[in-house]
């Protein structure tokens, strides 16, 4: 039988997050032997509390200033820790951007194997991921301890219970390689973060909305408040397809809040979302690799022949977006 060590860092509001919620209903999927919770952040009291009634049989806790941020030697240091006492053959955690810096080398440490994107767990320890730019799907198990486990967030339904108190051991942590310190933090303007990985809607942009439009001019001020208004009311996430993001670097008219981190597709995100919306778009990697996880796929375009809207959207609006937007921004802003 395994003993899994659920791994989780704490918010900077002492709670956790969904994705660890996610994290600890995977880890609770699996038949083992005992469960014990890692928490990893500056107090985690709050965190097991709110985790309280989810059957762990030993709560152990990484606390300390050092561990508010984000750092690898630190976040390094604490997983690793927590590894070794609890004795885990198992260790789940979220595939955060934390947790995926650092797990990879804490595994190295212990002589374990570490698994990234893992989509799925079945009770036999089997998991699942997808490979090649998400196109084939691949299930495997291993033999090696302890084995390490990310899974990506959106793929389970987050654990949900009840409050209790949890007895929290405070383990101690070897820092001494702790060379990195937070000078300070710089991040888009809140209103210009357009990428929200829990939206219910992923909005993708496509180059279209910079072309030359049926008066033989292009409306790229106009483009960027249509979206940037959709995107406010509906609080959808942004998406854009790769000749989109590309522009700025041939010097053309460019939507200004867009970025690579936006990118959808092959070379870009594979984002998970309940329903999608492409517009002016007509690329086959947005369409067929950024969409893979979309379950329902929407698509505005000129051109009733765009093959890749047609083939792959569950309904494909033939319309000007431009006017498709304004019009549902109206019909929004009429609702509010
Ligand atoms: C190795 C490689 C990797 C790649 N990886 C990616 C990737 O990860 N992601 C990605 O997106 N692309 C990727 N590409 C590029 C991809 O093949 C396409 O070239 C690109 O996605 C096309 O972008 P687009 O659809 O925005 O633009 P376009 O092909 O220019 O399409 C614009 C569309 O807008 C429509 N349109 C114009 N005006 C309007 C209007 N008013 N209303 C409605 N519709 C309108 C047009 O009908 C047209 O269909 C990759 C290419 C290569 C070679």
């Amino acid at each position: 039988m395994e003993k899994i060590l659920l791994l989780a860092h704490v918010e900077a509001d002492g709670s956790l997050a969904k994705p660890a919620l996610e994290a600890l209903a995977a880890a609770k999927s699996l038949q083992a032997e005992t469960l014990v919770v890692g928490l990893v952040g500056t107090q985690v009291e709050a965190a097991a509390h709110q985790i309280g009634s989810c059957g762990a049989s030993r709560w152990l806790g990484a606390e300390g200033a050092e561990f508010a941020l984000s750092r690898y030697a630190t976040d390094a240091a604490a997983a690793e820790a927590l590894a070794r006492v609890s004795g885990a053959t198992l260790v789940i955690a979220a595939g955060t951007s934390r947790w995926s810096r650092c797990l990879a080398g804490v595994a190295q440490r212990l002589n374990g194997r570490v698994d990234t994107h893992v989509t799925g767990l079945n009770a036999a320890l089997s998991a699942s991921r997808w490979f090649y730019r998400q196109r084939m799907e691949g299930q495997f198990t291993r033999a090696q301890r302890p084995w390490f486990i990310l899974v990506d967030p959106g793929c389970f339904q987050p654990w949900s219970g009840p409050a209790a108190d949890a007895a929290v051991e405070a383990i101690s942590v070897s820092l001494a390689s702790q060379r990195t310190s937070l000078v300070e933090f710089r991040a888009p303007r809140a209103d210009e973060q357009t990428i929200r990985p829990d939206a219910e809607l992923l909005f993708v942009a496509g180059a279209g909305w910079t072309k030359k439009q049926a008066d033989g001019q292009t409306h790229v001020p106009q483009a960027a408040a249509l979206i940037l208004d959709f995107l406010r009311k509906t609080q959808s996430s942004l998406g854009s397809s790769k000749s989109l993001v590309d522009l700025s670097g041939e010097g053309q008219a460019v939507l200004p809040f867009l970025t690579h981190l936006n990118q959808v597709g092959q070379t870009g995100s594979t984002p998970r979302h309940p329903k999608g919306l492409a517009a002016c778009c007509h690329g086959e990697e947005p369409h067929v690799v950024g969409w893979r996880f979309i379950n329902e796929r929407r698509a505005v375009n000129l051109d009733p022949n765009c093959g890749w809207a047609h083939g792959k959207a569950d309904v494909l609006y033939v319309a000007d977006a431009f006017e498709v937007i304004a019009k549902v921004n109206e019909l929004l802003l009429a609702a509010e």
